[in-house]
C-alpha cells in the first residue's frame, strides 16, 4: 500500500518503552486484521472506502472514530507545520502500521530532522528506514492467526510485551527461542533488541509479575506513563 490513511494526528507524550517521556507526534493508521481480543482501538480495524474523509474533518473530530485520511508524506509535514507542533519524534502506530510502505515518509522524516518510530504487532513485514526506531509488540495467538514475523523480531529494537498472567511471559520465551535476536540487523550500537513487559490495564497482579520477571531476566519495566498522567 503507497498512500497513508490515517485515523488521527496529535502530539503528546510518549508514554511507552524505551522512548518514555519524549515529545512526539502520533500518526496512527487506519487498518488492522489482528483482532486481538482487548484491543483499545478497534475503531482503527476497518480500512473501508465510504469512511474517507478530508483531513480538516479528521482533525476536527473529538472523538475516536473509523474515519480516516489520506495523506501523502509531504501532506503530513505540512499538516505539521499547519498545526505548530514541536516534538521532533514521530510515533507512527495504528492499527497495524507495517500494512503500508513506511520506506517514504520515515525517510523524508529523518531528512527533515526528525526522529522515527514505529509501533508494530510483528505480523507484516516491516518497510521503513534504516533509522527508524521499530518497536514491536508480538500479537500471539490472536483471532486472525497470524504469526509473528522472525523477520520483524530481528528488525525489532525494543520488543514491548503486554503482560497479564504467566502465559504471556512463557509465550514471549517461545518466541523469543524462535526467533534469533542475535541474527538481527540495524541494531544501534549492534545491540540485541531490548525487552520490556508492560502490565496490561494497570493491574497490581500484572504489575507485580512484570516487575519480577524484569529483575530475573534483567529486562525493562514499560508503565504506560501517559496513563497515569492523565494524556492521550
Ligand atoms: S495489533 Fe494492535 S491495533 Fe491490531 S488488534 Fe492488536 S492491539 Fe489492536
Amino acid at each position: 500500500m503507497t498512500g497513508l490513511q490515517v485515523n488521527e494526528v496529535f502530539e503528546t507524550i510518549q508514554g511507552e518503552g524505551f522512548w518514555t517521556g519524549t515529545p512526539s507526534i502520533f500518526v496512527r493508521l487506519q487498518g488492522c486484521p489482528v483482532g486481538c481480543p482487548w484491543c483499545d482501538t478497534k475503531h482503527t480495524w476497518d480500512l473501508l472506502p465510504n469512511n474517507l474523509r478530508s483531513v480538516d474533518v479528521i482533525m476536527q473530530e473529538n472523538e475516536e472514530s473509523a474515519f480516516y485520511f489520506s495523506a501523502s508524506p509531504e501532506s503530513l509535514f505540512a499538516l505539521f507545520k499547519d498545526k505548530s507542533y514541536t516534538a521532533k519524534h514521530i510515533v507512527i502506530t495504528g492499527g497495524e502500521p507495517c500494512m503500508f510502505d513506511l520506506v517514504p515518509f520515515t525517510e523524508l522524516a529523518h531528512k527533515k530532522g526528525y526522529s522515527t518510530q514505529i509501533e508494530t504487532s510483528g505480523t507484516f513485514s516491516i518497510s521503513c528506514s534504516e533509522e527508524t526506531w521499530v518497536t514491536v509488540s508480538p500479537k500471539i495467538n490472536m483471532k486472525a492467526g497470524m504469526p509473528v514475523l522472525v523477520s520483524a523480531m530481528q528488525r525489532a529494537n525494543e520488543i514491548k510485551h503486554p503482560v497479564a498472567m504467566q502465559k504471556h511471559i512463557d509465550e514471549l520465551n517461545v518466541l523469543l527461542q524462535e526467533s534469533d535476536l542475535t541474527q538481527g540487523n540495524n541494531k544501534q550500537n549492534e545491540q540485541s533488541a531490548l525487552i520490556y513487559l508492560q502490565p496490561i490495564s494497570q493491574q497490581e497482579r500484572a504489575t507485580q509479575l512484570a516487575v519480577d520477571t524484569c529483575i530475573k531476566n534483567n529486562w525493562r519495566l514499560s508503565v504506560q506513563l501517559h496513563k497515569y498522567i492523565g494524556v492521550e
